[in-house]
């Protein structure tokens, strides 16, 4: 019996509108998992948890 090698898992494909984003704290290259638009034009701006509230205000 012969066991084949199991492929390496792939990541989840990212869904259509959804790109990485790293936390644009200068310096840090966490993941942004805080997402800050002023307004539904404008680009979101992804920070850290730690740094989350440099897109708060
Ligand atoms: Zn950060």
């Amino acid at each position: 019996m012969t066991e084949a090698p199991q492929p390496a898992q792939l990541p989840v494909p990212t869904p259509p509108g959804v790109y990485e984003h790293i936390c644009e704290h200068p310096g840090c290259r966490k993941w942004g998992s805080f997402g800050f638009a002023r307004n539904q034009r404008d680009e979101p701006r992804w920070f850290c948890f730690e740094h989350r509230s440099d897109g708060g205000n």
